[in-house]
């Protein structure tokens, strides 16, 4: 069975780990645009020049050239069996821009997976990140606490919390993830691809939860 998928869900709901767990089981490729843009940009293909240039001038790379670069990438031989767009598209200009691009190919969305969590959980879960200044490793308060407090297990640094992740930030990203996004889910109900993921238990939890709906 193919599987075009979509992941959308806002910033602490756990998508991303659900999108790499279910693309390695399913043996389809897993895409989000920071990985692409990584790759065009080191392989230094027209696409990822042009979209360097903006980078270099602290700029937002424009969404025509995002929508570019991931129909790019979603008609290459490994996508032919199905794929997992994590977090792309983010509003309805892309997403129409995207089907535009995707018409002339078969590779139209099957399934839009929404998940949701109460937005106490989400702050919850993100205001609990820690990160090391130094070698980059995670760390979570709660699920994955390092063995000293405050401490690198790794590199012995101090750990700080990213000023993305403080209580009013995540407030913030989350009203603006949905109003970003509210037209979008609206539209894909519509068109009868969405479908909510309750994303509030575990990790395992969210996973069945995932399976069921795909009816995998
Ligand atoms: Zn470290």
């Amino acid at each position: 069975m193919d599987l075009r998928l979509i992941f959308l869900g806002p910033p602490g709901v756990g998508k991303g780990t659900q999108a790499k767990r279910l693309a390695a089981d399913k043996g389809i490729p897993h895409i989000s645009t920071g990985d692409i843009l990584r790759t065009e940009v080191e392989a230094h293909s027209e696409l990822g020049n042009r979209a360097k240039q903006y980078m270099d001038d602290g700029k937002l790379v424009p969404d025509d050239l995002v929508v570019d670069m991931v129909a790019k990438r979603l008609v290459q031989p490994d996508c032919n069996r199905g794929y997992l767009l994590d977090g792309f598209p983010r509003n309805t200009a892309q997403a129409a821009a995207l089907e535009g691009k995707l018409a002339q190919s078969a590779n139209q969305t099957d399934k839009v997976l929404y998940f949701s969590a109460p937005d106490e959980i989400l702050i919850k879960r993100l205001s609990g990140r820690r990160v090391c200044p130094a070698c980059g490793a995670n760390y979570h308060l709660e699920t994955m606490p390092p063995k000293t407090p405050g401490v690198c297990d790794k590199c012995g640094t101090e750990l700080i919390q990213r000023p993305d992740d403080s209580p009013q930030t995540i407030k913030n990203r989350l009203e603006v993830y949905k109003a970003q996004t509210h037209q979008l889910t609206q539209q894909y109900a519509s068109a009868e691809l969405l479908v909510n993921v309750d994303s509030t238990g575990t990790v395992d939890e969210i996973a069945d939860a995932v399976a069921r709906c795909l009816e995998l």
